[in-house]
């Protein structure tokens, strides 16, 4: 496998910026179109990898919203000024496991081919497991002015 590409991305205000990571070109990405009551309220759709990393810049601590429902087993990274949803993460056994919306990359133009996904009726413990097998193994979260 060669070196990863690096795509960059953030919210609509530019407090939040990132880069994605990942040695897969976008044609392979899974994406996934999340059909559960609060990302089809804004059309969010995710994607992640096994081999892939997301790093996060945030502007100001002030700007980092986490918000969680349901089981409790993800976090949703908003930003507090524009709000913008960027991705979710999941800490599993220790570490963070996360899933980017693919909305928020600086190039829409890429092409991503995307399908629905409903896991409503996944267990607990299938969810967790699916999320150490699929989602982004590598997150780090900084804040620039602190
Ligand atoms: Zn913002």
């Amino acid at each position: 496998m060669g070196g990863s590409e690096r795509y960059s991305g953030g919210c609509h205000c530019g407090g939040v910026r990132y880069v994605f990571s990942t040695p897969f070109p976008p044609e392979q990405w899974s994406v996934r179109r999340c059909t559960c009551s609060y990302c089809t309220r804004f059309g969010a759709a995710y994607t992640s990898g096994p081999d892939s990393r997301l790093e996060v810049t945030v502007q100001d601590p002030s700007l980092a919203t986490d918000y969680e429902f349901g089981t409790k087993t993800a976090k949703f990274f908003r930003c507090n000024r524009c709000g913008v949803m960027i991705f979710a993460r999941s800490r599993i056994e220790g570490s963070d496991y996360a899933v980017l919306n693919v909305n928020t990359l600086d190039d829409g133009g890429l092409p991503l081919s995307t399908g629905d996904t409903d896991f409503d009726a996944e267990t607990l413990e299938d969810r967790l497991a699916r999320r150490q097998t699929n989602w982004i193994p590598d997150v780090t979260i900084r804040f620039a002015n602190t």
